[in-house]
């Protein structure tokens, strides 16, 4: 079972060009292969979604290292963490025919505070997609 906590921690390293600290963590060895394509995603990311936060972009990164799953060509499933302030345990994201995603979280009790905003579980999509994700079932908590 993977930390969260630690992916994340990982995650914002990554996200602030620390990528030298990876290499302490030796439970992530394999990831460590993946670095190039992990910079390349979250560069697409900074572009598509700018003026972020930091910590936005690292639970993007976190969500689609860890809690991404393709259901169909339009139909994720993203898993929901209480240290991420998710109030449900998993939640679908569905593509639109005019390329728009949607995220049910938006329907949920406080998902209106996320209202207008894109949340970071469309973003995981986003990035996960970007990424071709291959390799995450290996980290799928
Ligand atoms: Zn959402």
């Amino acid at each position: 079972m993977v930390d969260i906590r630690k992916i994340y921690r990982l995650s914002l390293f990554i996200v602030r060009d620390k990528v030298d600290f990876i290499y302490s963590y030796s439970e992530f060895g394999q990831l460590i292969d993946f670095i190039p394509i992990i910079v390349d995603g979250l560069s697409y990311l900074k572009e598509k979604f700018p003026n972020k936060s930091d910590s936005w972009y690292a639970r993007a990164l976190a969500r689609a290292l860890v809690g991404v799953k393709k259901v169909s060509s339009n139909h994720w499933l993203v898993k929901g963490f209480k240290y991420f302030g998710d109030s449900s345990s998993l939640y679908n994201i569905v593509q639109l025919k005019d390329g728009k995603y949607v995220c049910d979280c938006y329907s949920r009790a406080f998902g209106f505070y996320r209202r207008g905003k894109v949340c970071t579980h469309i973003a995981s999509v986003i990035l996960a997609r970007k990424m071709k994700y291959n390799f995450l079932d290996l980290y799928m908590i």
